[in-house]
């Protein structure tokens, strides 16, 4: 396999492709209804990557800088027409071995077979709270839990394996961390727990928001006991956790009380095209001006090689030895390069 090391020695495995900025949702801490309201600018049609372009990329990145895993992101992932043929064109291309998606589910029902026909793999569903008023509150859009579960029941009858994806917020939502473990725990899908991260600048983030990966551990462990697990592979974002009475697996996204940037293999794609190799970053890559100026394959590799084996980031490392605070960035929205 290729292996191109950046400045601290990272492999480069896991390509993360945005493929919209737009959303049916207003995550409070993700695209604020307050910001992302009726008239803000989102991306026209011709300023976001075609398949033809995203595919012609995820080649590259696969044959010549070791990318095996791509997940596909947004925005919501399934507002962008026709996504089973970006699907069907990745999964057919050598080197990858895995493709997953993250969606908020409300679509699953109408795309989720013909998902799986394409050669998705998994998807990761995101919910945070099984409470049905908060879940409207905290998406923005008063949208219903319901359409959530359709989603994962969709999936499920596809065939598609399912983890969930919670972000917690202290005084939003943490009162939803057992209710949530206990649900899935039943249901028997991996729950993962994500510590609030200061993405972009419109969430209002703020230190004293986060629940620890510490708090949450603390929380499950006191109504069922769970054992911690080795990575299953190097690089893998979330801390694994074993429920003691054999129910399962949790996991916990500790990127701002126990930063992971060491082992972080991970390069992502911009809705418009722009190559991030940060979630922090302040800005990106122009790939789309280099993709759309040249027919040479080649040329892209060499830029694609200059930039990973050029990366220092590690701002999650940085946040800490700031002691959590924030620099005062300006820093890419979540929406535009997906989680
Ligand atoms: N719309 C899809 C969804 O919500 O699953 C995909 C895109 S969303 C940006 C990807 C993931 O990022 C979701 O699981 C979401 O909960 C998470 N996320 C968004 N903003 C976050 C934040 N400020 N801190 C932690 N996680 C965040
Ligand atoms: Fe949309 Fe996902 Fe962001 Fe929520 S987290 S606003 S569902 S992109
Ligand atoms: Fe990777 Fe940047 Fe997150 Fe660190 S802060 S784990 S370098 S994306």
């Amino acid at each position: 396999m290729v292996s191109m090391l950046d400045k601290r020695n990272r492999p480069l495995r896991d390509l993360r492709i945005s493929v919209t900025d737009r959303c049916n949702f207003r995550c409070t801490y993700c695209m604020p209804a307050d910001i992302f309201g009726p008239d803000y600018p989102f991306l026209k049609k011709e300023e976001l990557l075609s398949f033809e372009e995203i595919e012609r990329l995820a080649k590259l990145f696969a044959k010549d800088l070791g990318v095996v895993k791509l997940r596909i992101t947004g925005g919501e992932p399934l507002m962008r027409k026709d996504l089973p043929i970006l699907i069907e064109k990745l999964a057919k291309i050598p080197g990858i071995e895995d493709i997953a998606m993250t969606t908020n589910g409300t679509l699953l029902p109408l795309y989720a077979d013909k998902l799986k026909k394409a050669g998705l793999q998994r998807v990761t569903i995101s919910l945070d709270s099984l409470n049905p008023e908060r879940f409207k509150q905290m998406n923005g859009r008063q949208m219903s839990i319901q359409k959530v579960f359709d989603g994962i029941e969709a999936a499920k009858k596809a065939g598609l394996a399912i983890k969930i994806n919670m972000v917690v917020q202290k005084g939003v939502n943490e009162q939803d961390i057992l209710p949530m473990a206990t649900y899935f725990k039943t249901e028997g899908h991996t729950l993962r727990f994500i510590e609030f991260m200061d993405v972009g600048n419109s969430n209002k983030w703020n230190l004293a928001h986060v629940v620890t990966k510490k708090e949450i551990i603390e929380k499950i462990h006191s109504v069922y006991p769970i054992k911690p697990q080795p990575p299953r592979y190097a690089g893998e974002v979330a801390s694994r956790f074993y429920y003691e009475d054999g129910a399962g697996e949790i996991g916990i996204i500790s990127s701002v009380s126990d930063a992971f940037c060491g082992s972080c293999n991970r390069a992502r794609l911009s809705a418009r095209g722009e190559l991030f190799t940060c979630l922090f970053a302040s800005s990106g890559f122009d790939l789309k001006k280099i993709i759309r100026g040249t027919d040479d394959d080649q040329d892209i590799t060499k830029i694609l090689k200059e930039r990973w084996s050029n990366r220092q980031d590690q701002y999650s490392v940085e946040r800490d030895q700031q002691n959590g605070n924030q620099f005062n960035q300006k820093k890419v929205e979540m929406s535009y390069i997906g989680g």
